[in-house]
């Protein structure tokens, strides 16, 4: 049986301090068998690597949001989904449908399968490389690793075809393609390792056994790379050695830890179709269940059979053609390239959680800009900002009474009263910023 919903507070997808403390107890993340107290009943995180699902288990998770939940799904900044509003004690029926979809193939390492990859690889003939087989390779490893259980439910895995459609994330343990496609980079922290690409799932395994043995020397119990104190950073020697060790061909890079240029939106799946593919986004990242099996539906009978979420909250039906975008657009997805919905997100907010200040969604839905175009705005029940992107954007964060503090790059924050926010909001988004926020 899983164990009961824990009541510690969700500490969702938002980043970690740079420093960190002595830790004396593991981190709280959900998962899909260790489910969270919510205000609105509670929630299941299902890990799903790279996003990929077959058609049938995109149904069983729209029949456990239906039988057990609220009815909808959301999809998380990593790509992952999620169940809320689950009723208190269905925590084995949840387990039991799961694992009949195969997305439980290993329950002592489900919160483990934290892995984002170039959602387009191997689709759009971009990139050096099709990643997803190693995303395959990885999992089973991780899946099959007695050790992969110790690290958090944060540690995050990401693997790039080259396009730099990953580098946003900061993976702690992340796998570049070189170009030409033989060869890949894994890093960790500041180290780096090239290596054959088939042995790079491999060698992101050994570099993420090096993290758990410097977190444990450095006795933080940190929880990703970057809080690891610098005395106790994994070594490029260290790497290359265990790398060799395990019987890997490698070669030491002085490159950087992630690809140096930042990725544009062109390197992202936009909304629409192309490249034998459609492309959907979720308003606010979620999908009412007849929403998503509608995708699960078109991906079954005009696609690969293969849905592919993204960690920027949407969803690619390999294989399907334009010819299908109506239906999605009239089920209420976002299709259109100059959709609002595109620079809009919010955290969970009220009702659901019990630190919001604000329903955030219904505010956000309310005042919904005419049109695409400008910064991206995410909206926030409180200081914590779960679930923010990375870069440059207007933060919208509730402060009680009726009230947000609106703040951009470079610029201060001010406290506007509801009543204004739409003017404040237009004039922020079209805010040239003066430097990237880092977190
Ligand atoms: S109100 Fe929003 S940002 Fe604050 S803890 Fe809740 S979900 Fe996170």
């Amino acid at each position: 049986m899983p164990p009961a919903p824990s009541n510690r507070p969700d500490p969702d997808e938002n980043p970690v301090p740079s420093v960190t403390p002595v830790r004396d107890r593991g981190d709280a993340c959900p998962g899909a068998l260790r489910l969270h107290t919510a205000d609105d009943g509670a929630l299941a995180r299902v890990r799903v690597p790279a996003g990929v699902l077959s058609a049938a288990q995109a149904y069983a998770l729209a029949d456990a949001a239906e039988r057990l939940g609220d009815g909808a799904l959301d999809i998380t900044s990593r790509g992952n989904v999620q169940l809320r509003g689950l009723e208190p004690g269905c925590g084995g029926e949840l387990a039991r449908l799961l694992d009949a979809a195969g997305l439980l193939p290993a329950p002592r390492h489900e919160r483990v399968r934290n892995v984002v990859a170039s959602p387009l690889s191997g689709l759009d003939g971009r990139g050096h490389l099709d990643v997803q087989p190693l995303v395959r390779d990885l999992d089973a490893l991780l899946c099959a690793s007695a050790r992969a259980p110790e690290l958090s439910g944060r540690f995050l895995f990401a693997l790039d075809d080259g396009r730099g459609d990953m580098a946003e994330f900061a993976a702690d343990v992340m796998l570049l393609a070189e170009p030409g496609g033989a060869a890949v980079r894994v890093t960790v922290g500041g180290a780096a390792v090239r290596v054959r690409a088939e042995d790079g799932p491999r060698a992101m395994l050994l570099a993420a056994n090096a993290f758990l043995d410097a977190a444990a020397a450095s006795g933080t119990r940190a929880w990703r790379v970057r809080e690891l104190p610098a005395a106790h950073a994994v070594s490029a020697a260290d790497l290359r050695a265990r790398v060799a060790a395990a019987g890997l061909a490698a070669v030491a890079t002085a490159s950087p830890p992630c690809p140096d240029r930042a990725p544009g939106r062109e390197s992202r799946p936009l909304v629409g179709a192309g490249h034998g593919a459609v492309y959907v986004a979720a308003p606010l990242g979620r999908l009412r269940a007849a929403q998503w099996r509608l995708v699960a539906g078109v991906a079954e009978r005009y696609g690969t059979g293969e849905l592919r979420v993204t960690p920027w909250r949407g969803v690619v039906v390999p294989g399907a053609g334009p010819e299908r975008l109506g239906a999605l657009e009239a089920a209420g997805l976002v299709t259109d390239p100059a959709s609002p919905w595109l620079g809009v997100g919010a955290c969970t907010g009220r009702p659901g959680c019990a630190k919001s200040l604000a329903d955030v969604r219904a505010d956000a839905t309310d005042l919904l800009p005419a049109g695409a175009g400008g910064l991206p705005v995410h909206w926030s029940g409180c200081e914590r900002r779960c679930g923010h992107p990375r870069g440059a954007r207007v933060d919208v964060v509730a402060t009680g009474d009726a009230h947000y503090q609106v703040s951009t790059p470079g610029a201060p924050p001010r406290t506007v009263p509801l009543t204004e926010l739409a003017g404040a909001l237009a004039a922020a988004r079209t805010t040239t910023p003066t430097k990237t926020p880092t977190k």
